[in-house]
């Protein structure tokens, strides 16, 4: 089967090689009457998280409600936090490569250790 490819994702690759990006730029923001604050917030934020780790942002933003994965480096907002921060895990299978199910059922130990799932959304 073919591997569909998402249109979005095409204009955005055609928009990034055009060699009109520049100008058209420019044009757009004279014609809305400059940058508002807003949309250079929106530039710093696609800027850093594009040219940083999930760590990295966590640590340096002082986010409250991600973590980064100990073992693939992906964002979550819950998942295994394991002795009370040490290490987090978005996944069994992410965790599991770094305790086996006992290991982490003597941490969890009935919910009185400090290794448990969570959610940091709320
Ligand atoms: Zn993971």
């Amino acid at each position: 089967m073919e591997c569909k490819k998402d249109p979005k994702e095409v204009l955005r690759q055609e928009v990034l090689a055009s060699s009109n990006l520049e100008s058209f730029f420019h044009q757009l923001i004279k014609d809305n009457g400059g940058l508002e604050a807003r949309d250079i917030q929106e530039f710093m934020a696609d800027y850093v998280i594009g040219h940083s780790t999930t760590d990295t942002l966590v640590d340096e933003l002082d986010l409250e409600h991600i973590r980064c994965c100990s073992e693939c480096g992906s964002p979550m907002y819950e998942g295994f936090c394991i002795e009370n921060g040490a290490e987090y895990y978005c996944s069994e299978e992410c965790l599991h490569k770094h305790l086996s199910e006992e290991e982490y059922n003597d941490l969890y130990d009935d919910g009185k250790g400090e290794s448990y799932w969570t959610s940091w959304l709320d």
